[in-house]
Formats: structure tokens, C-alpha cells, sequence
């Protein structure tokens, strides 16, 4: 079975006091052992403060995207190493955010991707499609482009290396989630995308998110679907008791099997 990996994207939210509040929080929620990852990528500026609080927990630490170059003249960019000398592990690529409103491409997000993991950080890899794609049935082909464009050319030498979110665009921050057999039919299809990629071992072991609008009560029908292993969560994740329900409805959900 593949371990649930819960991720929390703060996005820009959150001044250093309210960040070091919540991941306190989060904390004292957590210090137990758990069957989950859980990971909490809030703004650059806070990553050193929550870095070193969850420091001895086992909460870790993610990015919300990163630059592929190691240093250079790209103002406002943060590069890998920088994101590695604060403890970084995991870092969100190709939000569709970046693709939204900073020209994110899936060019940019396939050279994130390979510098990402040659810096030893696990790129959690967005993909998903517009209302507009949805209805014109272009579903497949949208999230197949994204897939093997991010991918091309990519490495990988565990599965553990690797997460990919399938974010349909219409369900983020809208209130609205795709029901569990709508992101089960996506995510079934991405896992035969990744067997065709790396391989049916290699493919079987990659965790997919599901990410758009996860909240308490719609999680548990979420993770159980077989192609569901975990969630990214954006509104949710920033406050303590909902971010704490869905993780902990997600560990209930997988006591049971
Ligand atoms: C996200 O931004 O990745 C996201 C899923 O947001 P929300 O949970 O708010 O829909």
C-alpha cells in the first residue's frame, strides 16, 4: 500500500507569526508516529521559522516552486540549493497558479522537475484541466500533455522520488471538489501514464494527490479510491482544526483497511 501524503500549500498567506502559530499547532497535533507524510509548504519567507519548529517532528518541509538554475541574475527567484540549506524536501512544480498568472509552462516545469531531483528534492508535479477542457472532453488529452511533457527526459530511481498532484483547475479554491469518481477516473489514467514513463513497478509505488477544495468532510471518500494517495490542500491547510481533521479523518480512513 502506498503511504498517504497529505501537503498543505499556504500559498500567500501567512506573515511569520502566523505561520510559526499554525506549524506550533500542527505540532502538538502530531507526535505520534504516524502512517502519513505530512508536509507544509507556506511562503519563502517562513520556510526558515517553520524549518526549524518542525525540525525534530515529523511534519516536514515543503516549497511552492523553485527556480531550476543553482544561482544566477533571476531576480525574485529562489534556487535549489537555497531551498535545501533550509531543509527543504519537497517542492510544488507547475501550480496552476504559476501556469495561470507567472507564465509557467510545461517546458519550465520539466527543467523544475529534473533540477529538482538532482538536488535531491521531491517535486510534487501539477497537472489538471480548465472548466473550458473539462466540457470540451479534452480531459484526458490536457492532463496526458501535461504528464508527459513535465516528465520527459525524467529520472527517477524510487517512486518515493516523485508526487504528482491532479488538480482540476475548477475545482481549486472554488468550493466545488470533483467527486471521488471523477479524480479516481483522472488519477487511474495518470498511473498508466507513469507505468508507460518508468515502468509498472516504479508506477505503482508514485503517491498521486488529488487536489480542489478538500475540506474535512470530503476527504474520507476521496482516499478511498484506490488512485488517491493523499491531497493537496490550499484553503483548508490554513486553519489548524481543518488541516488537523483531514489528516486525521485520512489516518482513520486507512486504519480501516
Ligand atoms: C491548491 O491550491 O493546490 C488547492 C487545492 O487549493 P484549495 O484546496 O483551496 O482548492
Amino acid at each position: 500500500m502506498r503511504k498517504p501524503i497529505i501537503a498543505g500549500n499556504w500559498k500567500m498567506h501567512k506573515t511569520v507569526r502566523e505561520a510559526i502559530e499554525l506549524v506550533n499547532g500542527l505540532k502538538r497535533n502530531f507526535f505520534d508516529e504516524m502512517e502519513i507524510d505530512i508536509v507544509v509548504c507556506p511562503p519563502y519567507t517562513a520556510l526558515s521559522e517553520v524549518g526549524e519548529i518542525i525540525q525534530d517532528s515529523q511534519i516536514r518541509l515543503g516549497a511552492q516552486d523553485m527556480h531550476w538554475e543553482e544561482r544566477g541574475a533571476f531576480t525574485g527567484e529562489i534556487s535549489p540549493l537555497m531551498l535545501k540549506d533550509l531543509g527543504v524536501e519537497y517542492v510544488i512544480i507547475g501550480h496552476s497558479e504559476r501556469r495561470q498568472f507567472f507564465g509557467e509552462t510545461n517546458e519550465t516545469v520539466n527543467k523544475k522537475v529534473k533540477s529538482a531531483l538532482k538536488h535531491k528534492l521531491i517535486p510534487i508535479v501539477c497537472v489538471g484541466e480548465t472548466l473550458v477542457e473539462r466540457e470540451r472532453g479534452d480531459t484526458f488529452s490536457v492532463v496526458r500533455e501535461h504528464i508527459e511533457n513535465a516528465l520527459v527526459g525524467v529520472v527517477i530511481e524510487k517512486p518515493r522520488d516523485l508526487v504528482v498532484a491532479y488538480e482540476p483547475v475548477w475545482a481549486i479554491g472554488t468550493g466545488v471538489n470533483a467527486t471521488p469518481e471523477q479524480a479516481e477516473e483522472v488519477q487511474g489514467y495518470i498511473r498508466e501514464l507513469l507505468m508507460n514513463l518508468f515502468g509498472e513497478e516504479i508506477a505503482e509505488g508514485i503517491r498521486i494527490q488529488y487536489g480542489g477544495s478538500v475540506r474535512p468532510d470530503n476527504i474520507e471518500e476521496l482516499i478511498n479510491e484506490k488512485n488517491i494517495d493523499g491531497a493537496l490542500v490550499g484553503g483548508a491547510s490554513l486553519d489548524l482544526n481543518s488541516f488537523t481533521e483531514i489528516i486525521r479523518r485520512v489516518e482513520t480512513a486507512i486504519r480501516k483497511h
